[in-house]
């Protein structure tokens, strides 16, 4: 499974339908600060059911609109598509090509599709769930988060890494059975 492709239009600073083409593998992302980097990655997130606005490095939700510039009037909608190739068939649908994508307006609630279809955020999360990929997994690692790897304590840096290693759910469990 892989990214392939990323389309936004109105998200943050993206005004104009831009279109990303990603390759199986390394891609690098360069460009000046503030050029839009750091928002690609909160398209990602946000396509892939993030809820809080906050990781998002917004306070509102309609934040993640295109909400204007010298040359550009604020625009009332935003709209991410991200395309995954599941021709390994690491996410249990009967598809090569999987399409999530998530749209917003300054009035409303998120709206979410899967291939194209509305469907709720659940439908999302529960495809998303134990591959790695989503608002829980660590596939995305943020500017401000690896500082809190590198500088965290014992405790919370072995947390993480459980997370990561998805054997957190069995601690858990082992907990629960404790306190019976
Ligand atoms: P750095 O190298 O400093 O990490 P970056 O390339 O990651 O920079 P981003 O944080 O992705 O930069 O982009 C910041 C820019 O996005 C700012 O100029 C900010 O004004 C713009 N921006 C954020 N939200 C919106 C919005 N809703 N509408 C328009 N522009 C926005
Ligand atoms: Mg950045």
């Amino acid at each position: 499974m892989y990214l392939k492709r990323l389309d936004i239009k109105g998200f943050k600073s993206f005004a104009d339908n831009t279109e990303l083409q990603l390759n199986p593998g390394l891609n690098i992302v360069v460009g000046p600060n503030g050029c839009g980097k750091s928002n690609i990655v909160d398209a990602i997130r946000w396509v892939l059911g993030e809820t809080s606005i906050r990781q998002l490095r917004g306070q509102k939700n309609e934040d993640v609109i295109f909400n204007g510039s010298d040359k550009k009037k604020a625009l009332g909608m935003a709209f991410v598509e991200l395309v995954i190739d599941n021709s390994d068939h690491s996410l249990p649908l009967d598809f090569s090509e999987i399409t999530l994508g998530r749209k917003v307006h300054r009035s409303g609630e998120s709206e979410f599709y899967l291939n194209k279809s509305r469907v709720r955020l659940k439908d999302i999360s529960d495809l998303l769930s134990g591959s790695g990929v989503g608002k829980k997994g660590y596939a995305i690692i943020s500017q401000g988060e690896l500082e809190e790897v590198l500088n965290g304590q014992a405790l919370d840096r072995r947390l993480m890494l459980e997370e990561a290693a998805g054997v957190i759910k069995y601690r858990q469990q082992r907990d629960e059975v404790k306190k019976r």
